[in-house]
C-alpha cells in the first residue's frame, strides 16, 4: 500500500512516517519545510534502513501534486501539514485560514481528479473547546474553537463529513490529537519549535537547559487535585502508531469517523514538573503566574473508541515521554 504522506519532515509527520514504513507502507513524503527540517527525510531513512521519494513541495500548489499523483499510484493520504502555532492563529488568522483550508481542499481535490478515497487527517482536540465534562467522547461538541489555529482544524473536518456525505465511497478519518510530547527514542527526531515555545513540554526543556530562566505555571486555582491544569499527555512515538492502524482502518471502510489519540490518563502540570525532575535528576525552576486565557482546568480523552474500532492504544509512559523528550533536546546541544 502506497500512502502520501505530508508534512512528514515535521514533529508529527516524522514519527508518522517512521511507524508506517516500520508497518510496511510505501511512504511518499511531501512537505515544504516552513517548519519540518531540511536533514528530517534523511534521519527516517537512518532509523528504518528504507528510502522512500521525499517532494518539497507546498501542497497548495495543485500542479505539484498532480506530479506526485501522475509518478505513484497512491491508496491513501495521511495528512499532517498545517500551521500549528496557537499564538500566531490569533495575531495572523487568514494566514492560518488560506494555509490549511488550501492544503486540504488542494488535496482533496486531486484525491477526487484520481480516485483517491481514504484519508487521515491530523485533527485536535481543541475542536472540542472548553469541554462540558472530561473524559472528552468523539459525540461531544465540537465547534466553540477558542483560536483561529482550531477552527481550521474544525473546518476542515467539516468540509470532510461533506464530503463523505456526497461521495459514499470516499473514507475520512480525523484523528483528534490531545497532547503529543516526547520524541523518538533514539534522538534523532522530536519537536523543534521556532521561537520562545507555548507548549508546556519544549518550554520545560528550555528551562532544564537554561535557556529559560523559569518555567511559569499558568494558574494554580484551578478546581484540580493540585490547582494547577490538568492534561492528556500522549507520546508522539504512540500517536504515530494511531496514524498506521487508521490508514488500515481508512482502507478498508468508508464514510466518516472521527477518533480521539489520547491516554486517558491525566497530568497536572506539577505533576509533569515532579516527573520531568524524577527522570532528569535535576530541580526545575517554576514560579505560579495567573491563569492563560482559554486554558480548561481539564482536558482528557475518552480513547476507547481508538481502541475498540482501530485496535490501538497508547501505552508509553509520561515517564518515556520526558525522558525522551529530555534526550532528543540534549543531543541538539551536542
Ligand atoms: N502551561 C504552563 N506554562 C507554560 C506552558 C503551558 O503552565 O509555559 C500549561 C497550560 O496552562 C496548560 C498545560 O500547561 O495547562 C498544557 O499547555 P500546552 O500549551 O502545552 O497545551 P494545551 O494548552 O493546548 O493543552
Amino acid at each position: 500500500m502506497t500512502v502520501l504522506l505530508t508534512g512528514g519532515a515535521g514533529y508529527i509527520g516524522s514519527h508518522v512516517a517512521v511507524e508506517m514504513i516500520n508497518a510496511g507502507f510505501n511512504v511518499v513524503i511531501a512537505d515544504n519545510l516552513s517548519a519540518g527540517h531540511k536533514d528530517v527525510p534523511e534521519r527516517i531513512k537512518t532509523l528504518t534502513g528504507v528510502s522512500f521519494p521525499f517532494f518539497e513541495i507546498d501542497i497548495c500548489d495543485k500542479e505539484a501534486v498532480r506530479g506526485i499523483f501522475d509518478s505513484f499510484s497512491v491508496d491513501a493520504v495521511v495528512h499532517a501539514a498545517g500551521y500549528k502555532a496557537v499564538a500566531e492563529s490569533v495575531s495572523l488568522p487568514l494566514k492560518y485560514y488560506r494555509n490549511n483550508t488550501d492544503g486540504a481542499l488542494t488535496l482533496l481535490e486531486v484525491m477526487a481528479e484520481r480516485g483517491v478515497k481514504a484519508f487521515v487527517f491530523s485533527s485536535s482536540a481543541t475542536v472540542y473547546g472548553i469541554p462540558d465534562t472530561v473524559p472528552i467522547k468523539e459525540t461531544a461538541h465540537t465547534g466553540d474553537c477558542l483560536n483561529a489555529y482550531g477552527r481550521t482544524k474544525y473546518i476542515i473536518e467539516k468540509i470532510l463529513e461533506d464530503l463523505c456525505r456526497s461521495d459514499p465511497l470516499f473514507s475520512a478519518v480525523p484523528l483528534r490529537y490531545f497532547n503529543p510530547v516526547g520524541a523518538h527514542r533514539s534522538g534523532l527526531l522530536g519537536d523543534d519549535p521556532i521561537g520562545v515555545p507555548n507548549n508546556l513540554m519544549p518550554y520545560i526543556l528550555r528551562v532544564a537547559a537554561g535557556r529559560l530562566p523559569e518555567l511559569n505555571i499558568f494558574g494554580n486555582d484551578y478546581p484540580t487535585k493540585d490547582g494547577t491544569c490538568i492534561r492528556d499527555y500522549i507520546h508522539v512515538v504512540d500517536l504515530a502508531k494511531g496514524h498506521t492502524a487508521a490508514v488500515d482502518y481508512a482502507v478498508k471502510h468508508s464514510g466518516y469517523e472521527v477518533f480521539n489519540l489520547g491516554t486517558g490518563i491525566g497530568y497536572s502540570v506539577l505533576d509533569m514538573v515532579r516527573v520531568f525532575e524524577k527522570v532528569t535528576g535535576r530541580p526545575l525552576p517554576y514560579k505560579f503566574a495567573p491563569r492563560r486565557e482559554g486554558d480548561s482546568a481539564e482536558y482528557l480523552a475518552d480513547p476507547s473508541k481508538a481502541e475498540k474500532n482501530l485496535g490501538w492504544r497508547a501505552v508509553l509512559t509520561i515517564e518515556d515521554m520526558c525522558f525522551d523528550a529530555q534526550r532528543y533536546e540534549g543531543g541538539k546541544e551536542q
